[in-house]
């Protein structure tokens, strides 16, 4: 596993962010030698787990880049992640779209498909409104990225926005297929608690709201 950990006391660097430093962890090893993995159930089929490190002696050769500029490399990895997770996001959204928009297709009550109902159609267009909105913050973050310029605003709007987008296409489609949305063989019940992680992980929205608000608005630091 890769580990960031500190290597220098907070109070002798000028940033918090200073001192700390990446190691590559033989995990076998570290397993025999105070590490301790306890798994966490969560609501979705997601391997959480709670890693505890008692004392785990790492060999200095194992330190990556340079020692104390370790929180520098993670987050350079985080942008990276947060464009996966909203790409991830839009995928979900596309998906709980399809699912809806052919449920309300084929499913009839009082003799009429109920995808006539404009009650029922909008919701479901609405999603996919701000799907296709997120969609394109989630490629011009990725071609930032990929071109090596900074792309930590547009990573951030892009995972809150698909984010939401994919919980507004969630919710139309649990909303859509009534009562069947809770049987587990439509697997809109599984997605739609899948879906809900990513507004709290790898980072929540309020916490994506303070970085616009410092970082691209200039307002005062909130925390
Ligand atoms: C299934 C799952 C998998 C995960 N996998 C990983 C992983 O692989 N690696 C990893 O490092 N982490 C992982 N996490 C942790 C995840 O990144 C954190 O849960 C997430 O960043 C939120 O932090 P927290 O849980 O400490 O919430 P807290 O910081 O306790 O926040 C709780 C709530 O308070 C709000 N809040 C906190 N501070 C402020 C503030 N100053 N202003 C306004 N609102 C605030 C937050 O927005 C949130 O809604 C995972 C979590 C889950 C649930």
């Amino acid at each position: 596993m890769l580990l960031l950990a500190r290597t220098t006391p907070k109070e002798q660097v000028a940033k918090r962010t200073d001192g700390m430093s990446v190691f590559i962890v033989d995990m076998r090893d570290a397993l025999r030698h105070g590490m301790t993995i306890k798994p966490i159930r969560t609501m979705m089929n997601h391997s959480t787990t709670e890693v505890f490190f008692d004392n785990v002696r790492v060999p200095a050769e194992n330190l990556i880049g340079e020692e104390d500029k370790g929180f520098r490399y993670i987050l350079a990895g985080m942008n990276a992640e947060r464009i996966l997770i909203a790409a991830e996001c839009v995928g979900d959204a596309k998906w709980f779209i399809e699912k809806a928009s052919a449920y309300a297709g084929e499913r009839t009550v009082f003799g009429r498909p109920i995808g006539q109902n404009q009650g029922v159609q909008f919701p479901i267009a609405r999603a996919y409104a701000q799907m296709r909105a997120a969609e394109l913050m989630v490629m011009q973050a990725a071609e930032l990225f990929e071109s090596g310029r900074d792309c930590g605003e547009q990573a951030n709007m892009a995972k809150m926005l698909a984010a939401e987008a994919s919980w507004a296409a969630a919710e139309a489609c649990v909303q859509t297929h009534g009562g069947f949305a809770f049987a587990e063989e439509y697997d809109v019940e599984r997605k739609f608690r899948e879906t809900r992680l990513y507004q709290v992980a790898p980072i929540s929205t309020n916490l994506i709201l303070s970085y616009l608000s410092e970082h691209v608005l200039g307002m005062p630091r909130s925390y």
